[in-house]
């Protein structure tokens, strides 16, 4: 009865695993691949960790 609570599905675009935890509001963490990700325009995004700490932009060709 309760649908104020809004799940949104998310499958890492990278590996399209379905282990994703939430960090915060509009990003997420895959943990299969280690990257994060990142909802922009209702569309997921992926960066993955460098060593040195920053993010990079995964493209992947579909
Ligand atoms: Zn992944």
């Amino acid at each position: 009865m309760n649908k104020n609570k809004k799940e949104t599905l998310i499958i890492c675009p990278i590996c399209q695993s379905r282990d994703i935890g939430i960090l915060r509001q509009n990003l997420w963490f895959c943990r299969a691949c280690f990257c994060e990700l990142v909802e922009k325009s209702g569309k997921i995004v992926a960066f993955g960790i460098e060593q040195d700490g920053s993010l990079k932009k995964i493209e992947k060709s579909a």
